[in-house]
């Protein structure tokens, strides 16, 4: 027997000695402080005093739910888990909230209350706010360093996953800077000719990106890599030669995906746009629908990997020991829990939302076997859909799900006139954390403080 083995074994005979007492079970606990009995069942002081650790993380993994709130949480744990389960976000020990405001183009001293995802994500990557729209520049549009350009400057690897096109707002904000979040490719640049190549800009997002040079980027997008560069060394090339004669290994499926090593940076795109949606069902509507269950999507390519198959691949690229190595920064985001939410499509929120939530299971797995990692789980910003009683005439639209629990859950969407593409919301939102300076995402901050709390785990200069 390994000792792993025999590890295992006595982990499993303290579960079946305590299975009759459940207080005791709850003191040994999980390494995260969960309870199966319920959060509430035992004294947790001393759970959440070991929780907090000061000091220095090697690595920094941040999980963010595009447009992921309280309510799209409780609405996901509801019909996957029952309405007394948790889902893997919510076993972090170390929970808050933070505000996510933008600010006014050109009047960074004017608040706007409801944020979108480039504004938001700008305000972790550079710790400063900005207008709604921008891709990590200022109020007044001046590049700002973002945290996955210092921690490549510090020596740390860096990945950058997503499930929506990769110069989606979420994962552009990390390693691009435009004025507008639709200057994704170089062919699309009219909402940004100051960034144009062929006027002595940076370049499109796409074009950014390579630049930047994560040593891991994943999702979809291909479509942007496909255009055709506008200016500078690549001119009549596409972004996509650019990123193969910059040293990417480009894969576009699970397969390859599977196969990429370690020593050459990683460039997978495995659709044209988003990439496809776990889940189907039925679109909310006005007067509500019949109780009804989600399915998967019969139309998912098998060779599309899921978010968890990505991040334990980004992982296992950027994690190493060798002497002298730094650790990794690495972004994780779940992005269509958002576009499915504008779309009143539950179903499909709800599979992004389970898809985000399995991705965290793997970042949770690997930080508890390496406990100098810190794990940051959060939302960029609220959007609308809210759990309503079934039994009222909504305005908006609605849809009625089967739970795990055998009830109905009848779920709103109201921000915006049927039909019309549902609205953020300017709520705050969750954010929770596990290990060194998690303790920095209790009580109420705001999202520009995540960016000063990873730079200070891994002492970014
Ligand atoms: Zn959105």
């Amino acid at each position: 027997m390994t000792a792993r083995r025999r590890w295992l074994s006595a982990a499993a005979l303290g579960v079946v000695v305590a299975a009759g007492a459940p207080m005791a079970l709850a003191a040994a606990g999980d390494s995260d402080g969960y309870s199966p009995q319920g959060v509430s069942s035992g004294d947790r002081t001393a759970q959440v005093r070991n929780a907090i650790q000061g000091g220095k993380a090697r690595n920094v993994i941040l999980f963010i739910g595009d447009g992921t709130g309280d309510s799209e949480i409780t609405i996901a744990r509801n019909y996957a888990k029952g309405a007394a389960g948790r889902l893997n976000l919510d076993k972090l020990p170390l929970t808050g909230a933070y505000t996510t405001y933008s600010v006014a183009k050109g009047d960074p001293s004017k608040p706007d209350y409801v944020p979108d995802s480039a504004a938001t994500g700008t305000a972790w990557a550079t710790g400063s706010k900005t207008y709604n729209g921008a891709i990590s520049v200022d109020a007044y549009g001046k590049p700002l360093p973002t945290i996955l350009e210092l921690a490549k400057r510090n020596g740390y690897r860096t990945g950058d996953v997503t499930t929506t096109e990769v110069q989606d707002a979420t994962p552009a904000v990390l390693g691009s800077h435009v004025v507008n979040r639709d200057c994704k490719g170089p062919q699309s640049m009219s909402t940004c000719p100051s960034n144009a190549k062929e006027n002595g800009g940076a370049g499109s997002i796409a074009e950014q990106l390579v630049q930047t040079r994560p040593d891991v980027l994943l999702g979809g997008g291909k479509k942007y890599f496909d255009q055709t560069v506008q200016g500078g060394e690549f001119k009549g090339q596409t972004a996509l030669d650019q990123a193969a004669k910059s040293g990417y290994q480009i894969v576009t499926d699970g397969q390859g995906l599977a196969k990429a090593e370690k020593g050459q940076p990683l460039l997978g795109l495995f659709a044209s746009g988003n990439m496809d949606l776990q889940w189907t069902g039925p679109a909310a509507k006005t007067g509500g629908t019949e109780p009804s269950t989600c399915k998967p999507n019969a139309a998912l390519p098998a060779s599309q990997p899921k978010l968890a198959d990505m991040t334990r691949k980004a992982i296992d690229l950027l994690d190493s020991r060798k002497r002298g190595d730094k650790g990794f920064f690495l972004q994780v985001e779940s992005g269509s829990i958002d576009k499915q939410n504008h779309a009143a499509n539950p179903c499909g929120q709800i599979g992004e939302t389970i898809n985000f939530d399995d991705a965290v299971a793997v970042g949770m797995e690997y930080a508890r076997k390496n406990p100098d990692t810190l794990v940051v789980v959060t939302a960029d910003h609220g959007h609308t859909s809210q759990i309503i009683p079934g039994d009222v005439t909504s305005p908006g639209q609605t849809a009625t799900l089967v739970t795990k629990d055998g009830e109905p859950m009848t779920i709103n969407y109201a921000t915006n006139t049927p039909g019309q593409s549902q609205e953020h919301t300017g709520t705050q939102v969750r954010i929770a954390g596990y290990g060194p300076q998690a303790a920095n995402v209790v009580g109420v901050t705001d999202q520009t403080d995540l960016f000063r709390t990873i730079g200070r785990a891994l002492t970014l200069r």
